[in-house]
């Protein structure tokens, strides 16, 4: 019997979970979108959820690394107070001209949990307000959802027409939920 494979959503963080502020070096800046929560609830009763974000305030040196730690566990703290299971977090702390491996859209982390959890690749998505996001999931084979919170407004027309594009997190997990129960 082949074990069974979770499919996941891939989310991130600054412009789709929450507001984004800037760069966030303490928990006090964190800002939910107010559809975040029930979103998520739903989407965790079929899919095993996970942030991957780029965090170039890092190496910009704007925030340090553990300030950086210290607000994705706090977001992490607060899903959990809610009943909603972030299987991890992954951060990229470099910025674009580090020409890095793991900054999105590079498939780094994607890869990482696909092979840790046992993750069902072709039923899985990326959601996310950056076109970043979208190729991500094209690289790894997901399938992209756009969101206009956040950049997702100002870097719209970076993206091709064919991409799904949602108004916010619930709107997109309630298209990919409808498609997933058909
Ligand atoms: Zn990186």
């Amino acid at each position: 019997m082949a074990l069974q494979k979770y499919p996941s959503l891939f989310l991130d963080r600054d412009g789709t979970l929450i507001k984004d502020v800037g760069y966030i070096s303490n928990p006090g800046r964190v800002v939910f979108y107010t559809c975040t929560f029930d979103a998520l609830k739903e989407a965790q009763q079929f899919f095993r959820l996970f942030i991957i974000t780029n965090q170039p305030g890092i190496a910009k040196g704007i925030v340090t690394l553990d300030e950086a730690i210290t607000v994705n566990t706090y977001i992490q703290s607060v899903f959990a107070d809610k009943g909603i299971t972030i299987e991890s977090i992954y951060m990229c702390p470099h910025a674009k001209e580090d020409k890095c491996h793991c900054r999105k859209p590079k498939t780094y982390f994607v890869d990482q949990a696909v092979a840790y959890y046992n993750l069902d690749v072709q039923h899985s998505f990326v959601i996310g307000d950056h076109p970043s996001d979208i190729l991500l999931a094209k690289n790894a084979g997901m399938q992209g959802i756009y969101v206009l919170t956040g950049h997702g407004k100002k870097h719209k027309k970076e993206i091709d027409n064919c991409v799904i594009v949602k108004k916010n997190l619930q709107y997109a997990v309630d298209y990919i939920l409808k498609r997933v129960q058909l």
